[in-house]
C-alpha cells in the first residue's frame, strides 16, 4: 500500500521551487519531526484547509431511517478556486420527490502513488510518484499559465509524496489579499529553508491577518494592482523591523537581518507576486520576483529620515505619500497612477512621468485641486539622489525655481504656460517655454538650466527629465497658492480620504 509507506517530515533539502519550499516549512512547523503516515498528513492537511460554510444541509441517515442536519464544509476560499474536488456524499436517496446525500460529504484528497517508481521532477528522489493534477498545484503545472516561469513543467509532471504534499500544504503558507472581485494577489517569500523556516515563524506568522475574505496579507495600502499591492505590503513590513507592536524582540531582529538591516551578508529573501482574478478559478495575470528588498529597505529608511522633520510619524507620512496617487472615480478608486509609481519604484526606474501625469490629468481636473500631500517632494528628492543618481544642489535649485514659476503662474493666471511646459517635446520647445516665463511672469532663469550639454543633457540630467521634475514643482505650487487663498485658515494639501 503506497498509502502507508511513511514520509519523513523535518526540513531537509530545500526544492528550488518556491510554492514547493514553501510547502516543506509549513509541514515542518505544523507536524512533529519524525514519521508520519501519509494519510495522517493529508488528514492534517485537508482538516485546515476546508472550512465550516456557517449554513447547514440534510442527509438521511441509513442506520436510523432518518434525515439529520449537518453543517456544510468547502475548501477555504480562495483555496476553492483552485481545489475542485467536491465532497463525496456517498449514495443518493430521493425522499418525497427531493434527493437527498447518504453522510455528510467528506473531503478527501488522494496521491494515487504509482507502483513503478520514477524520478520526482522536483527533487529528483527516486519512488513512487503521483501526477501532479492541475487542481493541486496551481502554481506548478498549469502550462499555460506559467509556461515561461516553469518551462520543463509539462501536465504530465510527476511528483514524490513529499512533494506532493508539500504542494498542497503551500496552501497555509502564502500571503493573499484580495480586492472584491476584481483582484486577487498572493506573495510567496523563498530562500534557503531554515531561514524561510525563520522567516515564517518569527515575522510572516505574527504579521498575518486573521481570517475575513479580504486576506491574510498585511499591507499599508493595496489596489486591484499588483505593484501597489507589493509596494503597499512591503511598506507594512518595513515598519517592524526598527520597532514593531506585533512583533516579539526575537521576530523584530530576524526582520531586519532579513531586510539587511543589521547584518550584511545576511541571505537575500525573494518576493514572488502573482496578481489574478478571482472567478470560477483563479485566472492569472501577472507573476513578478523581486529580489531587491535590501536595497528597497534602505530607501524605505532614507525616506523616513527625509519626512521627519514633515511629520512626527515618519511610516505614517511614507505610507500617505504613496497611498495619495489615486482618484475617485464614482463609487471606486482607480488606483493606476500608483501602480506606476510603485512599479517604477520596485525596479529602481523613474517615476517622475507618472507623478507629472498624476498632477496634470488627475488632480487640476478634481474639484478643488490640491497639491501633493506634504512630504511627496522630500521623498521623490530623496529618491532622486540615491537611485537615479541626481545631484543635491541641482534639485535644490530646480525645486526653488519651479516654486517661483508656479507661484508667479498663479498670480498671473497663467496655468496654460505650466501646460506649455509639460507638453514640451524637444530641449528647443522647452527653451522657448523658459524664456516666454521669463517675460510674461517676470522669473528669471537660473543659470545651471540654460547650459545644455552633449547628448541634449543639462547638468548631467536628460533635458526631458529636468523638464518633468521642473513641471512637477511648479504645479505643485500653482496648485498650493491657489489653495491658500481659497481656504487660508486650512490648506487643502492633505489626503481627503
Ligand atoms: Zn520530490
Amino acid at each position: 500500500m503506497a498509502g502507508s509507506v511513511p514520509i519523513h517530515t523535518g526540513l531537509g533539502r530545500g526544492t528550488g521551487n518556491f510554492w514547493i519550499d514553501t510547502g516543506l516549512v509549513v509541514l515542518d512547523q505544523g507536524l512533529e519531526e519524525g514519521e508520519h503516515s501519509i494519510d495522517a498528513i493529508v488528514q492534517w492537511l485537508v482538516d485546515r484547509i476546508t472550512q465550516k460554510r456557517g449554513n447547514t444541509g440534510l442527509y438521511y441517515d441509513q442506520s436510523t431511517g432518518q434525515l439529520r442536519e449537518y453543517e456544510k464544509t468547502n475548501w477555504a476560499y480562495p483555496i476553492n478556486l483552485f481545489i475542485k474536488v467536491a465532497g463525496d456524499a456517498g449514495e443518493k436517496v430521493t425522499i418525497g420527490g427531493e434527493t437527498y446525500p447518504t453522510q455528510p460529504p467528506t473531503f478527501q484528497l488522494k496521491l494515487d502513488l504509482s507502483k513503478k517508481p520514477a524520478f520526482c521532477d522536483i527533487c529528483s528522489e527516486h519512488g513512487p510518484v503521483t501526477d501532479a493534477k492541475m487542481w493541486m498545484f496551481p502554481f506548478l503545472v498549469d502550462p499555460s499559465k506559467f509556461a515561461n516561469f516553469y518551462p520543463g513543467l509539462r501536465r504530465g509532471t510527476k511528483l514524490c509524496a513529499r512533494c506532493a504534499l508539500a504542494g498542497l500544504a503551500a496552501y497555509l503558507g502564502w500571503l493573499w489579499k484580495a480586492q472584491g472581485r476584481d483582484a486577487l494577489h498572493f506573495f510567496i517569500f523563498h530562500s534557503d529553508l531554515e531561514e524561510m523556516k525563520r522567516l515564517h515563524r518569527s515575522v510572516l506568522g505574527p504579521l498575518r491577518a486573521q481570517g475575513g475574505r479580504g486576506g491574510n496579507a498585511p499591507v499599508a495600502f493595496s489596489g486591484p494592482y499588483l505593484h501597489e499591492t507589493t509596494l503597499g505590503l512591503l511598506l507594512e513590513l518595513f515598519s517592524h523591523a526598527r520597532s514593531s507592536d506585533m512583533l516579539d524582540e526575537e521576530g523584530r531582529a530576524a526582520l531586519a537581518e532579513f531586510l539587511g538591516a543589521t547584518v550584511v551578508t545576511s541571505l537575500p529573501v525573494t518576493l514572488y507576486a502573482i496578481s489574478g482574478k478571482p472567478a470560477q478559478a483563479f485566472n492569472m495575470t501577472d507573476l513578478r520576483e523581486f529580489s531587491r528588498l535590501h536595497d528597497l529597505f534602505q530607501l524605505y529608511e532614507r525616506w523616513l529620515e527625509a519626512v521627519s522633520e514633515v511629520d512626527k510619524n515618519p511610516h505614517g507620512r511614507v505610507v500617505t505619500v504613496f497611498r495619495q496617487f489615486q482618484a475617485q472615480q464614482g463609487k471606486s478608486w482607480e488606483t493606476l497612477w500608483r501602480d506606476r509609481i510603485a512599479w517604477s519604484v520596485l525596479s529602481f526606474s523613474d517615476p517622475f512621468p507618472f507623478i507629472e501625469q498624476f498632477l496634470y490629468e488627475v488632480r487640476v481636473r478634481e474639484e478643488s485641486p490640491r497639491p501633493l500631500v506634504r512630504g511627496t517632494l522630500e521623498v521623490f528628492e530623496q529618491y532622486g539622489q540615491e537611485v537615479m543618481g541626481m545631484d543635491e544642489q541641482f534639485q535644490r535649485t530646480l525645486a526653488g525655481f519651479g516654486h517661483n514659476l508656479g507661484t508667479a503662474a498663479q498670480e498671473h493666471n497663467e496655468m496654460g504656460l505650466l501646460y506649455e511646459l509639460r507638453n514640451a517635446k524637444n530641449p528647443e520647445a522647452f527653451y522657448r517655454v523658459l524664456n516666454d516665463a521669463q517675460f510674461r511672469l517676470e522669473t528669471t532663469i537660473p543659470e545651471a538650466l540654460l547650459r545644455i550639454e552633449k547628448g541634449e543633457r543639462i547638468a548631467g540630467v536628460p533635458w526631458v527629465r529636468v523638464k518633468t521634475i521642473l513641471a512637477i514643482y511648479a504645479m505643485n505650487a500653482f496648485l498650493r497658492k491657489a489653495g491658500n487663498q481659497s481656504s487660508p485658515s486650512q490648506g487643502r494639501e492633505e489626503g481627503q480620504e
